[in-house]
C-alpha cells in the first residue's frame, strides 16, 4: 500500500464533494444579498440539484474504500498530524452522510422549506397555532434523526454532535448550571444598581458613514478584503467559498449603533478564522472551523471581548466622534463604554447583552430536552417559553411573536443541538482569550493603540492554522492546558459589569 498515492486519490474525491457545497454557497449568497424574488423557484430547484450531486460525491463508497484502506497507517500516526487529522475528519463526514438515508433528508428538507415559508407568514400574525402541527413533524423527524446513530445516551446527542463535535447533553448540563449559577446572582446585583443609559446609540446614524466606520474597524482587525468582501442582508452570516474568498454581511439600523457595528465585527471574526486556516487545506476536511462552537468562540471574542473593551475604545472613540460629531460630539468615552455594555433583561436573544445571553440560549437548550424527552408537548410550548422568561429573566413577551416565534431555528431544521453552541462559544472565547493574555500580556495595551496584529497571531498560531485538525475538546486543552470550563467567562463578566454598575 502507498499512503500517499490513496491520500491523493481521497483528497481528490473530497474537493470534488466541497467544490460542489462551495457552488451551493456561492447560490445561497447571493440569495441573499442580490437576488431579485422572481429568481427563487429556479434557486430553489438548483439548490436541491447540487445538494443531491454534493450528497452523493460525498457518500461515495469509493471513499470509504480509501478511508478502510488509510486506517491503518493514520492510526500509526499522532493524533493532530496532517494524514491522521484528514482520515479522521473525512471518516467522521462520510459516516454522517452515510447514515442519513437519501430519503430522510429529501423529507426533510421539503419539510424545512415548508415550514420555514409558513414561519415567515405566521410570525408577523402571532400565530403559533397555526405552525404547531409543522413543529410536531419536525419533533418527530428529530426522534427519527436520533435513530441513525445508535448507542446514543440521549435523544438531543447526535444533533449536538453534528454541530459541537463530542459534545452530549450530558457533559452540557453541568456546564451550563455552573455558568447560570454564577450569571443569576450577577445579574440581580446589576438590577439593583444605577440603571446605564443607552440613549447616545439610539441617534440617527446614516448608513454610509455607520459602513465606512465599520469597514475602517474590521480592516485593521486583519479581515482581509483582498479575499473577501462585505455586502448587506436582512441576516448577516459568514460564507467561505474558498480559502481566497471570505465573504461577510451585514445589516444597519440607523437608529441604533450597535447593529451595524457589532454584527459586522461578529462575522469579521469568523472569516478571520476562515482566512487563518491554511491555504493547502482549501477543499479538504481541514480547511474550516474545529465546530460550531469554537466558530463561535472567534466571532464572540472579536464582536464582545475585544470589541466592547474599554481598551478597543480608547483607540477608535475620537474616530467615532468625528464621524458623528453632532451625534456623538458631546458623549464621554465612559458614558459610550458604559452604553455599549449595558445590562438589560430583554425578550430578543439577538438584542441581548453579554450577561443576559447566555440565559436566552440555556431556555431554549432545556426546552428542547424537555420536548424530546416527551415532558413538553408543543402545544404547550409558547406557555412554557412565557414561564421560563418570566422565571430566568423577569420579563415575559406580550405574545408569541417574540417568544417561542422569534428564532428561527426550530422552524428551519431540527430541534436539539440548535443552540448550544452560542454559549460554548462564549465560553470557550473567553478561555482563548485569557490564554492569548497569559502568553501575550501586552494583548490589551496593543489593542488601546489599535494594533490587534498581535491579538491576530496568536490565535492565527492558536486556533486558525489549525483548522479541523483537532477535534474541539483537544484543541482547547491544547491551547488553553484545561478542559471546558465557565469560569474565565463568568469571570470577565462580573469583573466588567463591576467596573461600569460600581457593584
Ligand atoms: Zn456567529
Amino acid at each position: 500500500m502507498n499512503p500517499q498515492a490513496l491520500l491523493t486519490d481521497l483528497t481528490a474525491r473530497l474537493r470534488e464533494a466541497s467544490d460542489l457545497a462551495r457552488a451551493s454557497a456561492v447560490l445561497q449568497w447571493d440569495q441573499s444579498t442580490g437576488m431579485p424574488p422572481g429568481g427563487a423557484a429556479a434557486r430553489a430547484r438548483q439548490l436541491a440539484l447540487l445538494g443531491r450531486m454534493a450528497h452523493e460525491r460525498a457518500a461515495d463508497a469509493a471513499i470509504g474504500r480509501l478511508l478502510d484502506r488509510l486506517q491503518p497507517y493514520a492510526d500509526a500516526l499522532p493524533l493532530g498530524h496532517d494524514h491522521a487529522a484528514l482520515v479522521r475528519t473525512a471518516r467522521r463526514d462520510f459516516e454522517r452522510e452515510r447514515r442519513v438515508p437519501p430519503d430522510y433528508s429529501a423529507r426533510l428538507a421539503e419539510h424545512a422549506s415548508a415550514t420555514y415559508a409558513a414561519w415567515m407568514e405566521a410570525r408577523p400574525r402571532n400565530d403559533f397555532g397555526s405552525l404547531r402541527p409543522r413543529l410536531e413533524t419536525t419533533l418527530d423527524l428529530s426522534r427519527e434523526y436520533a435513530g441513525f446513530f445508535p448507542g446514543h445516551a440521549h435523544l438531543a446527542d447526535p444533533l449536538i454532535d453534528a454541530a459541537d463535535e463530542g459534545m452530549s447533553a450530558a457533559r452540557l448540563q453541568p456546564v451550563f448550571a455552573s455558568l447560570r449559577q454564577g450569571l443569576a446572582p450577577l445579574l440581580a446585583r446589576i438590577a439593583g444598581a444605577p440603571q446605564v443609559d443607552d440613549a447616545p446609540l439610539r441617534r440617527h446614524f446614516p448608513a454610509a458613514q455607520q459602513s465606512r466606520f465599520s469597514r475602517a474597524v474590521i480592516e485593521s482587525i486583519g479581515y482581509d478584503f483582498q479575499r473577501g468582501r462585505l455586502d448587506p442582508t436582512a441576516h448577516p452570516f459568514m460564507t467561505r467559498f474558498a480559502h481566497g474568498d471570505v465573504r461577510i454581511t451585514t445589516r444597519t439600523n440607523e437608529h441604533f449603533l450597535g447593529e451595524q457595528l457589532f454584527s459586522t465585527l461578529h462575522e469579521a471574526g469568523h472569516a478571520l478564522y476562515e482566512q487563518g486556516t491554511r491555504a493547502e487545506d482549501d477543499g479538504t476536511p481541514l480547511g474550516g472551523g474545529a465546530s460550531a462552537g469554537v466558530h463561535e468562540s472567534q466571532s464572540r471574542l472579536w464582536e464582545n471581548i475585544v470589541g466592547r473593551s474599554a481598551e478597543f475604545w480608547r483607540h477608535w472613540y475620537p474616530a467615532l466622534q468625528a464621524e458623528f460629531p453632532a451625534q456623538l460630539g458631546g458623549v464621554e468615552l465612559p458614558a459610550f463604554y458604559a452604553a455599549v455594555n449595558r445590562v438589560h433583561p430583554s425578550l430578543i436573544r439577538t438584542d441581548a447583552d453579554e450577561v443576559t445571553y447566555n440565559l436566552h440560549v440555556m431556555i431554549r437548550f432545556d426546552l428542547e430536552m424537555d420536548l424530546l424527552d416527551g415532558r413538553l408537548a408543543v402545544a404547550d410550548l409558547p406557555a412554557a417559553w412565557h414561564d421560563r422568561y418570566q422565571a430566568d429573566l423577569g420579563v415575559s413577551a406580550p405574545d408569541d411573536r417574540d417568544g417561542v416565534l422569534q428564532d428561527v431555528h426550530w422552524f428551519a431544521g431540527l430541534i436539539g443541538g440548535a443552540f448550544q453552541d452560542y454559549t460554548l462559544g462564549n465560553i470557550m472565547g473567553a478561555q482563548f482569550y485569557a490564554a492569548a493574555l497569559r502568553a501575550d500580556p501586552e494583548i490589551p495595551a496593543q489593542v488601546s493603540r489599535g494594533n490587534c496584529a498581535p491579538l491576530r497571531a496568536w490565535l492565527t498560531a492558536n486556533v486558525y492554522q489549525h483548522g479541523r485538525r483537532l477535534p474541539p475538546d483537544d484543541l482547547l486543552e491544547s491551547v488553553t492546558g484545561g478542559p471546558l470550563d465557565a469560569r474565565p467567562l463568568l469571570e470577565r463578566l462580573t469583573a466588567k459589569s463591576s467596573e461600569i454598575y460600581d457593584l
